[in-house]
C-alpha cells in the first residue's frame, strides 16, 4: 500500500513520516467511515506550487496533487492527479523537505474529516466517482471526485491514467470566494511558506540559494521565500503588510513560537483521530480562526455581488 511512497524517499534525509504500516492496520481496523475519515490538503510548493488533497481510506491516505488547489464554485472543475498513497502520519505533516523527491515547503492547508456519500468507497474508487462530504476549517459540503481516464488501481504511471476531477457541489458552502487567495495560510502554525521555512532548518537554502535548482514561477516564488525566511530569522522582517499579506495578520508570538493555535491543536495529532467537531455552531464559537477563515455562505456572497 505504501510501497511506491517508501520507494521514491531517502527517510534519512527526509523530515517525512515513515510510514507505520502497524498504524495504517489498526486506523484501517477502527475506522467508522459513517462517522469521518481524516482528511487533508496540504499546499506544497515543490517544482510547481500544488495542493495535496488527501482522504484516509483503509489506514492509508488516498492522494490527489490538484495543481491550482480547490474551488468552492461548483462551475469550475479542478484538474486533481491521482498520486501514490500516503502514510496517515503525513496527513498533519507541515514543514520543509530539503532534497530529493518532493523537495520544496509543505504546509499543512487545511484538515478535518471526510464522509463518503455512499458507503462502499472501493465500489465507488473503481467506478470513478466518489462522492464525499468535508468538514474542515475552509473545505465543507458535498463534493466529488470523478476520474476521466483509466482505471483505478493501474499501475501505469501516465497522466491519462490519473486524472481526476475536484467539484464542489451546489450547496451552502459553495460559492464564488477564491479559497486559496482568501485563506492561503497553515491550519497548523498560522504561517506563510516564509514562517514554515524560517521556523525549520532554512540555513542551507540561505547559503546556497537554492538547494533545488529551478526555474519558472515556482522557482521565483521560492527564492522570494527563501529571502523573506532568512529577514525573519534575522529579526528584521518588514510589517505583516509589507509582506502583501491579504488575509488577517496572524498572531505573531505564536507563530514565532511554533505553535498551532489551539483549534488546530485539538484537531492535529501524530496521527490520531481528528476529534469531531459537535457541530457547526459549537466549532464556530470555539474557534475565532475558523472564524476568520470562514468562507460566507452562498446567500452571502450572492449579496455582495
Ligand atoms: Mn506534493
Amino acid at each position: 500500500m505504501l510501497d511506491k511512497y517508501k520507494q521514491k524517499r531517502n527517510f534519512k534525509s527526509t523530515p517525512e513520516p515513515a510510514g507505520d504500516l502497524k498504524l495504517a492496520a489498526e486506523r484501517a481496523k477502527n475506522a467508522q467511515p459513517g462517522k469521518g475519515l481524516f482528511f487533508c490538503v496540504q499546499k506544497h510548493l515543490a517544482s510547481h506550487l500544488h495542493y495535496d488533497f488527501r482522504l484516509e481510506h483503509n489506514g492509508v491516505l488516498l492522494s490527489w496533487a490538484v495543481p491550482k488547489g480547490p474551488s468552492l464554485d461548483p462551475k469550475t472543475k479542478r484538474l486533481a492527479m491521482h498520486v501514490e498513497d500516503h502514510p496517515i502520519e503525513y496527513g498533519t505533516f507541515e514543514g520543509v523537505i530539503p532534497e530529493g523527491y518532493g523537495a520544496g515547503i509543505v504546509m499543512l492547508w487545511d484538515q478535518g474529516t471526510w464522509v463518503p456519500e455512499s458507503p462502499d468507497i472501493d465500489a465507488a474508487l473503481k467506478k470513478g466517482d466518489l462522492k464525499f462530504t468535508l468538514d474542515g476549517y475552509k473545505l465543507k459540503g458535498s463534493w466529488v471526485l470523478v476520474r476521466t481516464g483509466g482505471r483505478w488501481g493501474s499501475s501505469s504511471g501516465s497522466g491519462a491514467a490519473r486524472s481526476w476531477l475536484l467539484i464542489k457541489h451546489r450547496d451552502d458552502w459553495a460559492g464564488e470566494l477564491d479559497i486559496t487567495e482568501f485563506a492561503p495560510r497553515s491550519v497548523k502554525s498560522d504561517g506563510d511558506f516564509e514562517d514554515i521555512l524560517a521556523a525549520d532548518k532554512p540555513d542551507v537554502w540561505i547559503s546556497n540559494k537554492p538547494a533545488p535548482a529551478r526555474g519558472g514561477e515556482a522557482g521565483a516564488m521560492l527564492a522570494r521565500i527563501i529571502e523573506r525566511a532568512a529577514a525573519l530569522k534575522a529579526g528584521d522582517a518588514p510589517a505583516a503588510g509589507a509582506r502583501g499579506r491579504k488575509a488577517a495578520p496572524r498572531s505573531g508570538a505564536r507563530a514565532a513560537a511554533g505553535k498551532p493555535p489551539p483549534s488546530a491543536a485539538d484537531r492535529a495529532g501524530s496521527g490520531e483521530r481528528a476529534p469531531r467537531p459537535r457541530g457547526k455552531k459549537t466549532t464556530r464559537e470555539t474557534s475565532p480562526d475558523r472564524r476568520k477563515r470562514e468562507p460566507p455562505k452562498r446567500k452571502t456572497s450572492a449579496k455582495r455581488r
